[in-house]
């Protein structure tokens, strides 16, 4: 430790806010070089190397070849899969000496499609699976805590290349299986769940969410078994129901823009008959967005759209299901100037009547699938100061199609499985994904099938965040003092601390660590003399986190060393001449 590469710090780093992070930063595993972009110090890149060494080892298991692209990429290749323009903002774009633009890789469909066309023209050369650990870019609207969400972090990606359907389930099967392996030894708490398909297109996709309270997905499950990212859930159409409401009504209700003032305004001013109270389930809210569609075929400039979302007056719109359901399209909000565009929408007071590409306001208008026909709401009468009662679904109005972006809430029912649903958080940490024939389609990758015929190969892609998952760990292993790494994935095996001023205590640790060493145990020395005292050392110890820390100190006089365990705490004094084979019972013994 005297000349290794590192400093640890009392101080939190400003800009940190969950534990993990402010850990690996404050016991020198990592540093800030720009918002969202690390430097790996020693220490931290030994971390990071076993991570790797782990994800590489489980991609070769199921036949995976690892090559290495670069980051630096040409724009033509994404423009033919539009994702040059439909990435939006995230992607990082360049222009080189000459005016040519160029990109960061945010992930590498494009250029394992192009090298598998320009090396293989037949069925015979498939299966194929290729992967890289790469150093990918993207341009984060909110880069977080540290290395959970970078603008740059290493990503494990790989991209399976198949002739059939059944090809690209048997090599989507194999990935699920080294993932659960993966994820397996790096030994944190995950679920499986049914993820949304997002820009990529495509069909069947999971994510590996690493459960955690401060992670920024929210996933549902039920007794069932069923999991899925919140973002996934299909909430089924509500079937038809029998029309009991009487004709349509439209009543005044001054100053109610709101559903809490119109609850209040029907229950004070129009009761119903049936002595119940009215409540929010029993309006329907109109949420205008406006969608910004990137540059498609049809539009040579990105384009934007207004939509009207209608949902029961007790659901929010969830902007991340929303967002989901329009990507490529951004969500942003419909403002002021967007109103005075269209004289129809009564702010406050939208309703069916305008909504929909047939009607007044020619805005495509979606309703929540909870929305059954034959069900009475109370709606916006598209007046100011004015609702319509007994509005019925199907009579009454009609929309121009449905929508999943109503918020999902615990003890809704499962969709799915059975029973309802719970929610929890957790942090994605690998996502896979049967891509089909978009990306070779776009690309030309076809191949010649037995019978001489080309056919377009199908395609899956998968990744792990390898910075992420150090970022993850960090946050599920730790205590008041600092880091506590599982034996897997700890720097070094053993932590060595000479606790003392004597010679005889720096001669026996060191003596005590070259053994380890010649024995394949890899030890941090602290040979720190002069200033440091045992004190700091043992606190240095602690925040740096290795699992076993050998303590050569007074006791040495005695014949005695200590060992501690930084996971239980337990301490227990050895005789030196039996520490070496206690510690490598250790660090063998226990994984
Ligand atoms: P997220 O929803 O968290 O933004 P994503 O769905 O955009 O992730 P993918 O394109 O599926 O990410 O990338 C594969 C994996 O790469 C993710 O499962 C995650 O572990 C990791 N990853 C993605 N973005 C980042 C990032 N900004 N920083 C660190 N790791 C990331
Ligand atoms: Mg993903």
């Amino acid at each position: 430790m005297s000349s290794f590469f590192l400093r640890t710090l009392r101080e939190d780093p400003a800009d940190a806010e969950l534990p993990g992070h402010k850990l690996l930063v404050r016991a020198g595993y990592v540093r800030r070089a720009a918002p969202g972009v690390y430097t790996w110090l020693p220490l931290g890149l030994k971390v990071l190397r076993k991570v790797e060494a782990i994800v590489r080892e489980e991609m070769e298991a199921i036949g995976g070849q690892e090559l290495s692209f670069p980051a630096l990429l040409p724009k033509e290749p994404y423009e033919a899969t539009n994702r040059w323009t439909e990435y939006g903002d995230n992607l990082f774009r360049l222009t080189d000496r000459k005016g040519t633009q160029m990109l960061l890789g945010p992930t590498h469909e494009e250029m394992f499609c192009l090298a598998v066309k320009d090396m293989y023209t037949s069925y015979k050369d498939l299966p194929l699976t290729l992967f890289q650990i790469q150093n990918k870019y993207r341009d984060e609207a909110r880069p977080r805590a540290g290395v959970l969400r970078g603008r740059e972090f290493i990503m494990k990606d790989s991209y399976s290349f198949d002739i059939d359907e059944a090809g690209l389930q048997k090599a989507y099967d194999a990935h699920r299986d080294a993932y659960i392996k993966i994820f397996d030894r790096l030994g944190f708490e995950y679920v499986i769940v049914h993820a949304d398909s997002g820009a990529m297109g495509g069909s069947a996709s999971e994510e590996f969410l690493a459960v955690s309270p401060n992670g920024e997905d929210t996933f549902v499950r039920d007794a069932s078994g069923y999991a899925a990212n919140v973002e996934a859930v299909v909430v089924p159409q509500a079937p038809p129901v029998e029309v009991t409401a009487g004709p349509a009504h439209v009543e005044d209700t001054p100053d109610t823009p709101t559903i809490d003032t119109l609850v209040a305004a029907l229950n004070a001013n129009h009761p119903r008959t049936d002595g119940r109270a009215w409540t929010a389930a029993d309006t329907l809210k109109n949420v205008i967005v406006m969608l910004a569609h990137p540059a498609d075929e049809d539009h040579e400039e990105p384009w934007r759209e207004p939509l009207a979302i209608g949902v029961p007056g007790d659901r929010e719109v969830d902007p991340k299901r929303l967002e989901a359901q329009v990507a490529p399209a951004e969500v942003e909000g419909f403002e002021e100037a967007d109103f005075a565009k269209h004289p129809t929408l009564a702010k406050g007071y939208i309703g069916p009547g305008v909504l929909g590409s047939e009607q007044a306001s020619g805005i495509r208008y979606l309703l929540d699938p909870s929305i059954a026909e034959g069900s009475a709401w109370v709606t916006g009468a598209d007046e100011h100061g004015q609702h319509v009662i007994d509005l019925v679904h199907g009579r009454d109005f009609t929309a121009d199609g449905t929508i999943q972006a109503a918020e999902i809430r615990e003890g809704d029912p499962s969709p799915q499985g059975e029973g309802t649903l719970t929610l929890a958080r957790g942090v994605e940490m690998g996502h896979i994904f049967q891509l089909g024939t978009k990306y070779a389609e776009a690309l030309g990758l076809k191949v010649l099938d037995e019978n001489g015929k080309l056919v377009t190969v199908t395609m899956g892609s998968y990744g792990v965040g390898v910075t992420r998952a150090v970022g993850v760990i960090a946050e599920d292993n730790h205590d008041e003092q600092g880091l506590i790494w599982p034996r897997a994935l700890a720097p070094f095996d053993v932590h060595v601390v000479a606790a003392g001023k004597s010679e005889e205590i720096f001669g026996a640790a060191e003596d005590l660590s070259a053994q380890l060493e010649a024995k394949g145990v890899s030890v941090l020395y602290d040979d720190r003399a002069g200033k440091v005292s045992p004190g700091v050392k043992f606190k240095d110890a602690e925040i740096i986190g290795v699992p076993t820390i050998l303590v050569v100190g007074k006791g040495l006089a005695e014949g005695v060393v200590e060992i501690k365990d930084r996971r239980t705490g337990e301490r227990r004094e050895v005789p030196v001449a039996e520490a070496v084979e206690a510690l490598i019972g250790e660090v063998r013994g226990q994984s």
